[in-house]
């Protein structure tokens, strides 16, 4: 088999393939320490049972890789009888010969998005765009509504934290089906807060000198924060919303993992404070979010909810925050 990064938000380095089974390492780029990020594509030559299998740290989530076989477009999870945590290793059955994509979570991409507002009626969402990126990408920045109250919901200024744009497609999904229930409020929202990490397939953690969910302050370096700092100065939202799903796995709560949409970013949360005197409704959206899912034996959304200052609230979220 063939293995390559060449696929939007590519990301992974081949230490070794031996016939079925592989060797591989993810690419940290400009990451400080570790973290997990990895998408790739295979070619197989035959049909049979490949193996996967990562070095230097956690990389297997809780639902086994996520799985391409029509390059991106649609994706399933692999499960968990596929994988084995301990060994970090994953299988992978080929029905035939071909390409098959494989990524650590379900990605949200410029493709996925573009999609999304395609299936939408025309008139839906007003888009344009917020700024450009340091590679000189369109930044979207969606509208919704005309109410007196602003919302602003961000997503991905850890790029790879993929569930929480699939979370804001569904709020969106919501109040352009029920437009009647919102109509106090307009809605904005930047999918891609780090828009050249999503589509480069950068681990976006923890970049040197910060990331961009650390960047917010009078000396932001990151063209997008710049951009979302000066709109939220301008319609000076009642509630703002930056989503983010930090966690591969975790031993002391099984619902903590990457495939969640968990918690909210403490960089934007610190420079609009006042945003935060509206932590309860926060609390409330994510109390009302796990009871929708409440049941569901993987867990849908983290145990509690972390936000800005107060997040420090237990050692995982010391550990790991978002
Ligand atoms: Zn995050």
């Amino acid at each position: 088999m063939r293995i390559d990064n060449q696929l939007p938000g590519g990301n992974v380095i081949v230490q070794q393939i031996d016939g079925h089974n592989a060797l591989l390492k993810r690419e940290l780029r400009d990451t400080a320490g570790n973290w997990f990020y990895w998408k790739f594509r295979a070619e197989f030559d035959e049909p049979g049972d490949y193996a996967f299998t990562f070095l230097e740290g956690a990389s297997i989530g809780n639902r086994g890789a996520a799985v391409s076989v029509d390059k991106g477009k649609t994706w399933t999870w692999g499960g968990v009888s596929e994988a084995d945590k301990k060994a970090e290793t994953f299988r992978h059955h080929a029905a035939t010969a071909g390409e098959v994509w494989f990524c650590v979570c379900v990605p949200y991409m410029q493709s996925d998005w573009d999609e999304f507002m395609a299936s939408m009626p025309e008139g839906t969402f007003h888009c344009e765009e917020l700024c450009r990126s340091r590679k000189g990408r369109s930044v979207e920045l969606l509208t919704w509504g005309n109410g007196p109250k602003a919302i602003l919901v961000t997503t991905r200024h850890h790029c790879q934290e993929s569930m929480a744009t699939h979370s804001l497609e569904g709020m969106l999904r919501e109040v352009a089906a029920n437009p009647f229930k919102y109509k106090e409020y307009t809605f904005y929202a930047v999918p891609f807060a780090d828009k050249d990490g999503v589509e480069d397939g950068d681990q976006g953690k923890n970049r040197k000198p910060h990331d961009h969910a650390r960047d917010y302050g009078a000396n932001a370096i990151y063209p997008e924060v710049k951009a979302i700092m000066a709109l939220a100065y301008r319609v000076k939202p009642v509630l703002l919303f930056d989503m983010h799903c930090p966690w591969l796995r975790g031993p002391t709560d099984p619902g903590r993992h990457h495939g969640v949409f968990d918690r909210f970013g403490a960089g934007i949360a610190r420079e609009f404070s006042a945003s935060f005197e509206r932590r309860h409704a926060v609390r409330r959206i994510v109390e009302h979010v796990r009871e929708l899912h409440a049941g569901q034996d993987d867990g849908h959304v983290g145990g509690r909810p972390s936000m800005g200052a107060s997040r420090a609230v237990d050692r995982d979220s010391v550990r790991e925050s978002a």
